[in-house]
């Protein structure tokens, strides 16, 4: 086990305070930007530095201990797995009594969740850990004067402010990837900017991007990252796009806007389904139905079967089940005359006369009706008339008040100057993947 809960400590501690400096330096980063965002404050309140945690004894059986490895396991009571391990029912009691001070919530426990008791000659519990995540255990130990103590310890994490930025080689999705971020990043980054860009047809080779966004790392791996702070897209076919989060006290929390003050969040997400399904593995080169494209009057998604497809935009079901070549078919009325249209589903998981939210899961991709391969074809009809996505208004949802804009202009120019100075985590565009490279977009509407 390489748990650091599990480390000698000393080594425990000098990692503490090594991360404990570098949270001070990012809380200064944070604080800067915190006047109007509570959320991304709140996850800096981390272990005091100078707080050591307890350890399990590193060789138990050298100090007459017996040790006892367990894990959750599904549909098994705590108490149960504390015995499977071999755990003897008054120490399980005991254990079960000094979690509950926590407030140890014991039908949080999830499956492969681990924890150690280590006992004494006497049968009497010397040290319990229960790992929780990687960032979260619970501690039942014994003080300087022998009594038993319980706790919790939250392992602290390096968070750190940077631009991610890079050119658009293949796709954005392999961009930021290759530059060793995750596909959350990806995928929280489609959420800001996903209403004025088809991140799986619009971008071509040489496209801008660039994210505001604090990441935070455990022994050197990504763990996560806070919300997005601010995102900017400049491709030759979208233009520039930029949005700030700026919280305009709606109940769904912070938005992100653009410069004049224009919700990002429009009537209609441009992709009907997750970029990370489509692009990972599955190209979008080839139209799936060659011979296909001339009467063809939408778009198709090639992804894997049952990949999920959600609504672009919320309205009511008008239509569900088998209809010609579109084979099983979902078709959602919006307001203004606008239509859209799923084909080929292997699952619909609506019904007609629904009424359906925004970015709701309605049915999953297949290869239903006239169709050679996995993909969903989508497309949209104004009057009942196909029209291509980027004709078919997209209007704001709710644009900041004049009230709001100065507020939201002075975040915006905080942003913007923490942004100049944040340290930039930069894509280096690989030589042969530009020569090789085609704009991913063929899209094949008619
Ligand atoms: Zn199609």
């Amino acid at each position: 086990m390489n748990l650091p809960a599990l480390q000698s400590p000393k080594r425990k501690y000098t990692a503490a305070a090594s991360a404990g400096a570098l949270v001070v330096v990012v809380i200064v980063a944070v604080w800067l930007l915190s006047r109007t965002s509570a959320e991304s404050t709140s996850r800096f309140v981390a272990t005091d530095p100078a707080d050591i945690p307890p350890v399990l004894v590193a060789d138990p059986s050298a100090h007459g201990l017996v040790q006892y490895d367990g894990t959750v396991k599904p549909h098994m009571p705590f108490i149960s797995a504390m015995l499977a391990a071999g755990i003897a029912r008054p120490v399980a009691d005991t254990i079960q009594k000094h979690l509950e001070t926590l407030s140890f919530d014991f039908r949080m426990c999830r499956p492969g969740q681990t924890f150690t008791a280590q006992v004494d000659s006497a049968g009497a519990l010397h040290t319990f850990s229960y790992v929780s995540d990687r960032l979260h255990s619970y501690w039942i130990y014994r003080d300087s004067t022998g009594t038993l103590q319980a706790r919790t310890w939250e392992i602290p994490v390096e968070s750190e402010l940077l631009s991610i930025e890079g050119n658009v080689e293949t796709s954005v999705y392999q961009t930021i990837m290759a530059m060793g971020e995750t596909p959350q990043l990806v995928s929280d980054y489609v959420d800001v900017l996903g209403y004025d860009i088809d991140f799986i047809f619009d971008p071509r080779v040489g496209d801008r991007f660039r994210i505001l966004v604090e990441r935070r790392v455990l022994d050197g791996d990504i763990i996560g990252y806070g919300p997005i702070l601010a995102a900017e897209y400049e491709g030759e076919l979208t233009g520039r796009v930029i949005g700030y989060r700026f919280d305009a006290g709606e109940k769904d929390g912070p938005g992100y806007f653009a410069p004049d003050g224009e919700n990002l969040q429009k009537t209609f997400m441009r992709s009907p389904l997750s970029i990370l399904r489509v692009t990972s593995g599955y190209g979008m080169r080839t139209h799936p139905i060659s011979g296909q494209r001339k009467m063809h009057t939408g778009i198709d998604y090639a992804a894997p079967t049952g990949t999920p497809v959600w609504a672009v935009g919320s309205g009511t079901v008008v239509f569900t089940g088998w209809k010609g070549g579109y084979g099983k078919t979902i078709e959602i009325k919006h307001s203004g005359a606008v239509k859209t249209r799923y084909g080929h589903l292997s699952k619909i998981l609506v019904r007609k006369g629904q009424a359906v939210r925004q970015h709701q899961t309605i049915g999953a991709v297949g290869s239903t009706g006239y169709s050679t391969g996995p993909h969903l074809h989508f497309e949209y009809l104004v009057n009942g008339k196909f029209t291509q996505p980027r004709k078919v208004k997209n209007p704001s949802l709710k644009r900041l008040t004049e009230e709001q804009m100065p507020a939201f202009t002075g975040e915006m120019q905080r942003i913007d100057s923490v942004w100049t100075n944040t340290p930039r985590h930069i894509g280096r565009p690989r030589r042969n993947a530009i020569a090789g490279a085609r704009s991913p977009a063929s899209r094949a509407d008619a």
